[in-house]
């Protein structure tokens, strides 16, 4: 492909595993003639060390300008430190939507041929933080409180998306999630208006049923297979996606893709990873697998699937897999089986 065709996208690194698992990437991306061109730039620990903001203005200029990101992880110290970068870039780009594909690849575990996609609210609920305690008499703590906002904008929007994609996906049905039973106001708002958008937009188009965020949670254990699209508010959607995750072999295989109006983020859904980072133990194939939300984002269908598709047969037909895995294979040797599948 010529450069002149490359589409412009940042690449982060990262912290721990991040160098790793993004080298992979890189590596698996061009062996399949990525349409990237990548801007590497950094954020995270290192950012923090080199330039004393893990989130430096050279890289937020970046993604303003590619619009596109492939991401490792970034740290967040508990407890002080810094902000999460992660929750900053959500903020700064608007990334309203966060995409939790849960495809089994790996088959014979628990739970066979499960093929869920979650999509969550990424800015509003209860993660606006907006929390405080109340002192009484001589404990300070006496009382926590948390204010959760949700906001009939922010449920159209994510709505509108969720409806949008399974319909483009050609999914068969859309499950809201809520728990308008007992929030009656704050999750009540995001019910009430996809019942409203369903009727008046698309229940010529896809089902939609809803259901409670408890009976939910067992009903995604006991009978995976019966959802197909969930849509849900900020808390109930991480919450839940790491369930779906759980469902097809962890962390290590969760991809999620942060979508706003002005930039969309990819990355693995897992963190960096500090008790394995440079010892060539990780596995790739979270990053990989959000490599090809992102190849779906610009319209490279076709190099997306055979992406999947090799990776689907390096862990399947060769048996080349990642400790994490049950397998003996470092990141190099996973990647190079990978890069000759593509
Ligand atoms: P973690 O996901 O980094 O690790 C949990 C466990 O899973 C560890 O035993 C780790 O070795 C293993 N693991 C994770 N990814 C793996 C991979 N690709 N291959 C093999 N094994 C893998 O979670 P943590 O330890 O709670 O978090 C570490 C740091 O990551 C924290 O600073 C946290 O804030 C950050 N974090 C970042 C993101 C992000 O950038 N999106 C997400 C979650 C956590």
């Amino acid at each position: 492909m010529s450069s002149s065709a490359r589409i412009p996208a940042t690449l982060i690194a990262g912290d721990g595993i991040g160098p790793e698992i993004v080298e992979s990437a890189v590596a698996v991306m061009e062996a399949l003639g990525s349409p990237f061109e990548w801007d590497r730039q950094e954020a995270g620990a290192a950012a923090m060390k080199a330039a004393g903001d893990p989130l430096p203005a050279a890289t937020l200029d970046s993604i303003r300008r590619t619009r596109l990101a492939l991401k490792g992880p970034l740290e967040t110290p508990s407890g002080g430190g810094w902000r999460s970068s992660n929750v900053r870039l959500r903020e700064e780009f608007r990334l309203f939507a966060n995409v939790r594909p849960a495809r089994t690849i790996i088959p014979g575990g628990r739970f066979d041929n499960i093929d869920l996609l979650l999509i969550r609210e990424n800015l509003e609920g209860l993660y606006i933080g907006h929390e405080h305690y109340v002192q009484i008499d001589d404990d300070p703590h006496a009382v926590a409180m948390a204010t959760g906002i949700n906001t009939r904008q922010g449920c159209r929007h994510i709505l509108e998306y969720a409806f949008e994609t399974a319909i483009a996906l050609g999914r068969k049905k859309v499950t809201v999630v809520h728990k308008a039973n007992i929030m009656k106001a704050l999750t009540g708002i995001f019910l009430e208006t996809a019942q409203q958008m369903h009727a008046e937009r698309y229940k010529d188009r896809i089902a939609m049923d809803t259901i409670i965020v408890d009976a939910c949670a067992m009903k995604l254990v006991l009978n995976p297979w019966q959802f197909d699209t969930l849509v849900t508010t900020n808390l109930f959607g991480d919450i839940l996606s790491d369930l779906t995750a759980g469902l097809v072999g962890g962390l290590g295989m969760a991809p999620g893709a942060n979508i706003g109006a002005d930039a969309a983020i990819f990355e693995a859904v897992h963190g960096s990873a500090p008790d394995i980072a440079g010892k060539g133990l990780a596995n790739p194939t979270a990053l990989l697998l959000a490599a090809a939300q992102m190849l779906d984002h610009v319209k490279h269908h076709e190099s997306a699937n055979r992406l999947r598709k090799a990776i689907d047969d390096t862990l399947n037909v060769d048996q080349v897999r990642t400790g994490d895995l049950g397998g003996k294979a470092g990141t190099r040797e996973y990647t190079q089986a990978l890069v000759a599948r593509i």
